[in-house]
């Protein structure tokens, strides 16, 4: 690093350390010592430096913190996430934007135990990671707010309809001062009202706006006027335009697929439904952070009423249902409001319109979070390849022509025929027969990210293109 600093002639501004960060940034605390910037990117989890940083950036400062333990943070080990970020994960289609607020809500919780804050900039998640860009400030008066900014989440575990609880209340009396008191709950009864089934409990994550639409909106102004300075350039615009559009005061969100799959019908076109909440008078977005998502103010009533219209457009068979099942119980009450599917010019979303690179598809063969880089460097990338050249035919045995492959695939009962949603009819490579008794599929509640059409097994590293 010394040579590199040298050979570039930035002597003077570059002052490398090999040294525990944290004890770098505990050196740093004293007001005119601390930093302007810190930006955390450690392999695995941020979660040991973060008490360090937030102490050791300077007052406004920027403090930026990207986390690869999505696993962690999506909810696939809720304790896990608890003992690092001092919240709970639940598996949820809104899982990526959850683990945004699970780390600006451990942010905050940290800086608070020193009187700072934090205020977000812009949270991405993207590709296998998240980052989280915010300000630190200091100030005792408003470090009070802090508990009424966080809140936990219930979320059903029949139909997935969530409920934000407050940790604390802010209430502003005449005279403008704000009075702090306990939050009253809980939002929910304690069945779903439904489909009648139980609540998990997530959180507390953060609850207030994730971005701060000045910010984005400026870097957003920069990048387009300025194309050729990064090769990403499209993806940022992309990212960026969706999330200038996202609702800015409605935590979370469902997906489309997530909505039908629970009645087990027909999905609605994304234009459709969200047509329909405008028309009944509702707000809604996309999410930078899921394709599909459907992020409204309109209340989970609302939007199961609109649910049921469709059904109505191309009903489900009630006898192929269980009665105990969420897609019975929410089918058996009447919708109390007609929704309208007519599509509306306001429903098509400018960044969609303009048809900017949104989201995009993995670049290339193996693209992910790569092995922690061990002495010896390079080697390893190419021991991987190696390795994963020798592993590949021991898993699935030797290479199979077409329509063996298409045989065993057919082996397998299509998830999306049994939610009532495959388009592929009989051209589906996967079993449109009724499962036996003995098949059963996976009930994991898999991220949305993850295409769940492919069935556990052999077949998965060589699923066919789906999606
Ligand atoms: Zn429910
Ligand atoms: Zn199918």
């Amino acid at each position: 690093m010394r040579r590199n600093v040298q050979l570039n002639n930035v002597g003077h501004l570059v002052q490398p350390s090999h040294a525990d960060a944290r004890m770098l940034m505990y050196q740093h605390q004293r007001v005119s010592e601390r930093f302007d910037v810190i930006d955390l990117d450690p392999y695995g989890s941020p979660a040991p430096f973060l008490d360090a940083a937030v102490q050791a950036v300077s007052e406004g400062g920027l403090l930026c913190v990207t986390c690869t333990d999505m696993a962690v943070l999506a909810g696939n080990s809720g304790e896990t996430c608890y003992s690092k970020y001092g919240a709970m994960a639940l598996k949820s289609r809104a899982c990526h934007e959850m683990a945004l607020r699970i780390v600006l809500h451990s942010l905050d919780l940290r800086a608070n135990c020193y009187q700072r804050f934090v205020v977000p900039l812009l949270s991405v998640s993207a590709d296998f990671y998240v980052r989280v860009f915010v300000r630190v400030f200091t100030g005792q008066a408003k470090v009070k707010a802090s508990a009424s900014k966080q809140a936990l989440v219930f979320q059903c575990v029949g139909c997935g309809t969530f409920h934000l609880q407050r940790l604390g209340k802010a209430s502003g009396d005449p005279g403008g001062r704000v009075k702090f008191s306990a939050a009253c709950g809980p939002p929910v009864t304690s069945e779903c009202e439904h489909c009648g089934q139980r609540h998990q409990l997530g959180g507390p994550v953060w609850a207030e706006p994730i971005h701060n639409l000045d910010f984005v909106g400026r870097i957003l102004g920069a990048v387009s006027a300025n194309p050729s300075r990064f090769h990403t350039s499209q993806r940022i615009q992309g990212v960026l335009s969706v999330i200038t559009e996202e609702l800015p005061d409605v935590p979370l969100y469902y997906t489309l697929g997530q909505l039908s799959a629970t009645i087990h019908c027909n999905t609605p076109s994304l234009l459709q439904l969200r047509s329909a909440l405008l028309h009944a008078g509702f707000r809604v977005s996309l999410s930078h952070a899921c394709k599909n998502a459907v992020k409204t103010d309109a209340p989970p009533s609302t939007l199961w009423d609109i649910m049921r219209c469709w059904e109505k457009e191309c009903p489900v068979k009630r006898e192929r249902l269980s009665e105990t099942s969420p897609a019975f119980r929410i089918l058996s009450v009447e919708p109390r409001l007609q929704a309208n599917f007519t599509i509306r010019d306001d429903a098509n979303p400018s960044s969609r319109q303009r048809g900017l690179k949104r989201f995009q598809a993995n670049p290339e063969a193996n693209w992910g979070p790569r092995p922690r880089a061990r002495p010896g460097g390079k080697a390893t990338g190419e021991a991987m390849e190696e390795r994963r050249r020798l592993m590949q035919n021991k898993r699935k045995e030797l290479a199979e022509d077409p329509a063996q492959r298409a045989a065993r695939l057919k082996m397998f009962p299509c998830k999306r025929f049994k939610e009532g949603t495959c388009p592929r009819g009989d051209q589906c490579c996967y079993s449109h027969s009724p499962p036996s008794p003995g098949a059963c599929a996976d009930a994991s509640t898999d991220c949305a990210e993850t295409p769940s059409h492919s069935p556990p097994g052999p077949g998965s590293a060589t699923r066919p293109g789906v999606d």
